[in-house]
């Protein structure tokens, strides 16, 4: 008789939670997952997919428009909230059976329900009391919200998902990755957007000048960005709500979101019960491996905190299930990890900002700023930037960034580049495929040197 019910259990049914289940499987365990929210997690449900369905539906505004300078005529085509939602609304009930399939197939046991550690290798779901060599954390996180008074009539982009029309004027608080996505969203589809941001730009962490040529594109598409300001409170009313802010002044909008940033998902998991620690914000704590302080059980994805990504998640989970079940221990790479802002225009980056890398080594910068072809006869006043940070000693290209149309389809492959520390000559001795905008990518050749932030 097995010592244990399963080699296996996963709590949460994400990104890094099937992956890690359906890799175990396919190595020979028993495994059984947990979630008691849709299956698919943040990324499919709440996050990555329906957010890009909305970016890409947001697209056709600047495209009708753009159309009549190459000899168009679109008419005045109309734009109906409701079929987008509903349309997105149903390609995630259809994701949502792939991934069901997925873990049937792979003869993963799915429990929706919600569990709770017991001890260190003991679940407790639905009843029942499970025991397992291994258990898996691949909760998620969740949206956070400042305290403040009438933070209750605010959103988060949970339901920013799923309103049900689309409304006059949006203010948004915050100005990460979510912030900016639905800025671009809610003004493309026809909203007035007002950004509230507390610092003096949006996107902190990310290069400077991908900073500064985004928050300018994003206002000459009119959308407003109020800097340095702090909201007290929020006052409901019949037509809307008003913000307070520090100093007196005051801004009205239709729907208050915020967007300030997301916690790991770990309430009444159990984790003390299990021996598992987490740190000062709730993440929990884990070495190379995904290993918690609880050697039977391991964690991944947003609940560890560490770069809240989905292909991170999954690249942690696979490295669990090799670790565990392959006899192949995997420590998870999280160098040089590519990423992109769907934002309008987007933005996409690998490797180090400016000032990360001149904090510990000379490097020299190579900027081009340039018209994309499509906006010549388009007649849309868009930029694109692009960026390559270089260390001087070794000509090593230690970051790409890119303000630009297509940035997130480019940079992946420019990942490759980074990722197998190719140099600037190698970048030089690069043809380029002409004409596109990724070809500047290999023809930059006007160099500054690097300088720190601040
Ligand atoms: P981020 O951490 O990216 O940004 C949070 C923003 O909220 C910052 O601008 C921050 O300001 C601001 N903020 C934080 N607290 C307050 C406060 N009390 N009052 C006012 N402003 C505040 O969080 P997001 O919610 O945008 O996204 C969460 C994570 O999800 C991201 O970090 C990313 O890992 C992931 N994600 C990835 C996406 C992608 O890959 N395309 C898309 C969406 C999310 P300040 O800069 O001053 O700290």
């Amino acid at each position: 008789m097995p010592a244990h019910d399963f080699d296996l259990i996963t709590i949460g049914a994400g990104s890094g939670g099937v992956r890690a289940s359906r890799m175990a499987a396919r190595y020979g365990a028993r495994v059984a997952i947990i979630d008691h929210d849709r299956i698919g997690g943040t990324c499919v449900m709440r996050g990555c997919v329906p957010k890009k369905l909305l970016v890409i539906g947001a697209h056709f505004a600047d495209a009708f428009e753009d159309a009549r300078g190459f000899g168009w005529e679109p008419g005045r085509p109309g734009f109906d909230w409701p079929t987008l939602i509903a349309n997105k609304n149903r390609e995630l009930e259809r994701l949502e059976s792939v991934y069901r399939k997925l873990l049937g197939d792979s003869g993963v046991e799915l429990i929706e329900d919600t569990a709770s550690l017991k001890g260190p290798h003991t679940v407790e779901v639905a009843g029942r009391t499970l025991d397992a060599a291994h258990v898996l954390i691949a909760t998620g996180g969740h949206p956070v919200m400042p305290r403040i008074p009438g933070i209750e009539h605010a959103i988060t982009s949970n339901e920013a998902l799923d309103l049900a029309r689309l409304p006059d004027h949006v203010a948004i608080v915050g100005g990460g990755y979510i912030a900016v996505e639905f800025a671009g969203i809610f003004n493309a589809l026809g909203a007035r957007v007002t950004m509230i941001i507390r610092a003096p730009n949006i996107l902190r962490g990310f290069d400077e000048e991908v900073r500064h040529t985004l928050a300018g594109e994003m206002e000459k598409k009119g959308i407003t960005i109020r800097r340095e300001c702090v909201v007290e409170s929020i006052d409901g009313g019949a037509g809307g709500y008003r913000l307070d802010i520090e100093g007196g002044d005051a801004i009205e909008a239709g729907l208050v979101m915020y967007a300030t940033g997301r916690a790991p998902n770990t309430g009444g998991l159990g984790l003390t019960a299990a021996g598992v620690e987490t740190d000062g914000g709730g993440a929990v704590v884990v070495d190379g491996f995904s290993r918690t302080t609880a050697p039977s059980i391991y964690a991944v994805g947003d609940v560890t905190d560490r770069i809240n990504l989905t292909p991170v998640a999954i690249a942690e989970g696979a490295a669990v299930a090799e670790t565990l079940f392959n006899g192949n221990p995997v420590r998870m790479d999280h160098d040089d990890v590519p990423s992109a802002v769907f934002s309008q225009p987007p933005v996409a980056t690998v490797g180090l900002t400016e000032a990360e890398a001149s904090e510990w080594n000379e490097v020299d910068v190579y900027i081009s700023r340039f018209r994309p072809m499509k906006h010549t006869l388009g007649g849309r006043d868009e930029m694109a930037m692009m960026k390559l940070v270089v260390d001087r000693a070794t000509d090593r290209v230690l970051g790409c960034h890119m303000v630009g149309e297509e940035a997130p389809e480019i940079i992946q492959g420019l990942a490759v580049a980074v990722k197998c520390r190719a140099t600037k000559a190698q970048f030089d001795a690069t043809l380029g495929i002409h004409p596109t905008s990724a070809e500047e990518f290999v023809t930059m050749s006007e160099k500054r040197p690097g300088r720190t932030a601040g």
